[in-house]
């Protein structure tokens, strides 16, 4: 029996939870010789494990993963039966890790945790329990769990049953006999998929109620796999060093072929391996692109439903049982033993709430819209209040008296998933913003509390006491979870990854998807940086490095890993004739752009010979004319062509439902300046004078361009005011070249690694110019005079050395009168603002720019007033 703590018991910390991360935290604590308590609401360890005992439940990362690997002599002590160990095994490891370390003597079980409140001027946490107990102690750890605070089932009259009630999450310890019984089972979720073929087995009636169909794959369940067990045996440092730096937690090569491009053979060969592979590894790994790109995701999806339309006999059974409302992995996948096949039996009858919504639970059985079913008992397998639920439920209140409760009521807010602003020395094992479940859990337990036991430590060395996260560095954070979720279709889903399966839980993503080695190189990078975005505190001590650990938007981040990869050679140590190779050559290889309603390519003439255009007409209504847009495209002055901006041309096309005319002009160092600009400017004369033909709405013409295309783009409106024509409605300059001066601090933040580089710039402006003209406003637009130019909007990229000349030039517009948009690319680089397809952070930019675009030119002005006015 566990003695109860009395009113004056102090602790260094107080862990709660006592499944896979209360153990371990304790066992880190211990070692570093903290006095620590623990407090389980079980009557025993295993967390999860404890309390989900319903029949079939079992892990889904296969065993030789889902283990602890702290000690190689608990590994060697301990041997998994099966690839996918039932509930009773994975409870009785976990009594065994207890009873190794002896932890059990410091956990106080059958007691819930009811509130914690932070007294600021001891420094101190007092924890309350169910039992009236007040603990104080330093450090509070919750290892609560992700998935442990059940969800209420939210159906009308479910108090009011009169037969037997039974929750997955909650089940009976002494068993359930459902022999010839009729049983309800409402959810398919991972455990209703798990218990659905249990039951079935025992009831003489199984009525499954399913309102949302989940992607299954077969768990093919059995011995352990032979190959991981080998290359454990063989090397197990190095098998769980590569875990800890992989994706999800389990070692696996990603791959990168994309849905999209595959032949139908290779398709076919990897997703069928996967399924024979029977892991969530495998399936989340067929494709490079299937949870960005939904072309990909569809062709993966189909691939399953056929499978289950292959095992289920019934044609009506099988559609119902085919998910279609959400792309796969946007939910949890399952592994199923089983499941589909169980649709085959007699006894067994799908009611899909869809068609047929519950009315009420009644004391007999349940009603649905179009009939009434008579249960003996009623299974829910209805989810978690994931993520948070624990969280919110043990009532927290940090400094200020402000709860955990409020602070998150719009959704929860992090530094890491381990801390929050506010409540100091308060720490979350998986909290919302750590990969938790989206990664084999085990991996990232170990690597949390890791984290939090050499925070601890370094604390102590150096004398600090009180540890909390600054407000800036945990909003950069939340942006960076928010920011690698919204690359991925996950936001699309209604689920619990979202919140979307609690009513009234803010629709937020919970979980960070950038990856359990991206984030614990995040982890380390913040320690390596002496603890960047913490507030650290002891006597007489008060250190705060502040910033944000990871800015870049995550796909950027990918597209620079994998150029420097590829070991290119710098372009400014080639020849004009060899970068415009290497350039033509990447441009070859990446995704096409949108289509558009018609692509045609034509001549201009020049003041120095014919300059080679393409136009790009939007697809659809309206037929007639369409405001114009002259586009010029980046490189430098040097490099690029019509073919280098093709997909960004095709994006501003679709998007802003301009006619978009590419031009492209003559380049350095073969035609110095200013041959660039006066292409430029005679390219928009030319375009104005010919807008009918080609099918533009005179008067209703703008330029854009990128980089160097955005000088002369600007340059062109500068001369056309000159020249008191062609009139120009708006100018859309992104990352553009404004000025010459190389000094501004965004040179020297983002002058190297970030494709553009300072020695590159330098390199474009000696082609281009003779030093001497590099302050006229024809090469350097930002000194000229500004007034009276056409409305703009200007693109400035975080990680771009030009940053500051683009916002430099929107103030000194505004300043001379000319209304300017600043669309800030956060995140972004000189380049990826324009990489249709590949990066997807870009897009609300360039939605931005085509707003701004739309922006310019008066609504809906019919064609002959346009005639008229020009
Ligand atoms: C059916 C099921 C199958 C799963 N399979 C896998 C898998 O195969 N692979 C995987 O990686 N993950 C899996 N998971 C996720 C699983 O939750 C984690 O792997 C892991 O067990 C979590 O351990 P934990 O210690 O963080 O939390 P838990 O195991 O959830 O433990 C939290 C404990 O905190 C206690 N607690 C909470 N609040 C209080 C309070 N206020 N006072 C006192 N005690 C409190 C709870 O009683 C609970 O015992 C599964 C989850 C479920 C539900």
């Amino acid at each position: 029996m566990n003695k109860p703590a009395s009113v004056s018991d102090q602790f260094d910390a107080v862990v709660v939870g006592a499944g896979f991360s209360g153990l371990y935290m304790l066992y880190r604590l211990r070692q570093l010789g903290l006095s620590v308590k623990g407090f389980d609401s079980a009557g025993d360890v295993g967390g999860t494990w404890y309390w989900n005992r319903y029949p079939g439940a079992r892990c889904d990362i296969a065993t030789p993963d889902y283990t602890f690997s702290f000690d190689p002599e608990l590994e060697n002590e301990w041997t998994w039966s099966e690839k996918y160990a039932t509930q009773p095994e994975i409870l009785d490891y976990l009594r065994f890790v207890a009873d190794r370390y002896g932890l059990r003597s410091d956990i106080q079980f059958s007691t819930t945790v009811t509130s914690a409140r932070w007294d600021e001027q001891e420094k101190r946490w007092t924890i309350t329990t169910g039992h009236g107990q007040e603990i104080r102690c330093r450090y509070y750890i919750m290892a609560t769990g992700c998935l442990s605070m059940p969800k209420s089932p939210d159906i009308e009259g479910a108090g009011r049953f009169a037969g037997q009630v039974y929750f997955t999450s909650r089940w009976p310890h002494e068993g359930v006999d459902f022999t010839g019984q009729r049983v309800a089972v409402i959810g398919t979720g991972s455990s209703g998929i798990q218990v659905i073929p249990l039951i079935a087995r025992q009831a003489s009636q199984l009525t499954v109620f399913q309102r949302t169909p989940n992607f299954s794959i077969p768990a093919h369940n059995g011995p352990a796999p032979a190959d991981r067990l080998r290359q454990l045996d063989e090397d197990r440092d190095g098998y769980r060093h590569d875990a800890r730096w992989s994706r999800i937690g389990v070692p696996n090569e990603p791959t990168d072929v994309l849905g999209v491009t595959a032949s139908e053979a290779v398709r076919r060969e990897r997703f069928e391996a996967a399924w024979e592979q029977g892991e969530l590894a495998g399936i989340v790994n067929v494709f490079a692109d299937q949870l960005f790109n939904p072309a990909s995701n569809d062709i993966l999806a189909e691939m399953i439903r056929e499978k289950i339309r292959s095992i289920v006999t019934d044609p009506e059974t099988a559609e119902t049982l085919c998910p279609k409302d959400h792309y796969f992995g946007t939910k949890r996948p399952c592994l199923d033993t089983g499941y589909f096949d169980t649709y085959n039996l007699p006894h067994v009858r799908l009611v899909d709430l869809r068609k047929q919504p519950i009315v009420s639970i009644t004391e007999d059985g349940i009603e649905t819209a179009d009939e009434s079913f008579g249960f003996d008992a009623i299974v829910y397998a209805t989810g978690f209040d994931a993520m948070t639920g624990a969280l919110v439920a043990a009532d927290v209140t940090g400094r200020d008296g402000l709860s955990l409760k409020e602070k998150w009521a719009a959704g929860p807010s992090t530094y890491l998933g381990l801390m929050t602003a506010g409540f100091p020395n308060f720490f979350m094992l998986t909290g919302p913003g750590s990969p938790s479940v989206l990664s084999n859990m085990a991996v990232s337990i170990e690597q949390h509390v890791d984290w939090v036991a050499g925070c601890l430590k370094d604390m102590r060395e150096e004398g600090l006491d009180t540890i909390e996260p600054t407000e800036l560095a945990e909003s950069g954070w939340n942006q960076h979870v928010q920011d690698c979720g919204a690359i991925t279709l996950m936001p699309t889903a209604n689920s619990w990854y979202m919140g979307a399966n609690v009513p009234g839980k803010p629709r937020v993503f919970l979980p960070y998807i950038g990856g359990v080695d991206a984030y614990r190189q995040a982890c380390d990078d913040v320690v390596g940086q002496g603890y960047l975005g913490f507030r650290m505190t002891g006597p007489g001590a008060d250190r705060c490095r502040d910033g944000v650990i990871r800015s870049m938007q995550p796909d950027v981040a990918m597209v620079l890993e994998f150029l420097a990869a590829m070991g290119l050679p710098p372009m400014d140590t080639l020849p004009a004739d060899d970068a415009r190779a290497l350039m033509a050559a990447t441009a070859a290889a990446r995704p096409p752009g949108p289509e558009v309603g018609e692509v045609t390519d034509g001549v201009i003439p020049g003041p120095a010979g014919d300059l080679p255009y393409r136009l790009y007409r939007p697809a659809g209504p309206p037929e007639g004319p369409r405001p114009l847009v002259v586009y010029f495209h980046g490189g430098g002055w040097v490099l690029g062509n019509l073919d280098s901006d093709d997909p960004l041309c095709r994006d501003l096309c679709e998007r802003s439902g301009a006619v978009v005319v590419s031009v492209n002009y003559r380049h350095a160092p073969e035609a110095r300046f200013p041959a660039a600009a006066l292409d430029a400017f005679a390219a928009v004369q030319w375009a104005a004078a010919n807008a009918l033909e080609l099918g533009g709405i005179p008067g209703q013409l703008a330029v854009a361009g990128w980089s160097a295309g955005a000088n002369i783009a600007t340059v062109a409106c500068q001369l056309a005011r000159d020249a008191e024509g062609p009139h120009i409605s708006g100018q859309v300059l992104i990352c553009p070249v404004v000025d010459s001066d190389m000094t501004r601090p965004s040179y020297q933040e983002n002058g190297d690694g970030y494709i553009l580089t300072t020695a590159l710039m330098r390199w474009f402006w000696d082609h281009y110019t003779d030093p001497a003209d590099r302050g006229e406003p024809r090469a350097a637009p930002l000194r000229g005079d500004l007034h009276g130019l056409p409305s703009t909007c200007i693109v400035a990229a975080d990680f771009d050395p030009l940053r500051d000349e683009g916002v430099a030039y929107a103030h000194a517009l505004e300043a001379a009168g000319v209304p300017v948009r600043l669309a800030r690319a956060r995140g972004h680089t000189h380049t990826s603002v324009t990489m249709v397809g590949t990066v997807i952070s870009g897009a609300p930019v360039r939605a931005e720019i085509a707003e701004a675009l739309r922006n310019f030119f008066p609504s809906a002005e019919p064609l002959e007033h346009a005639l008229q006015r020009s």
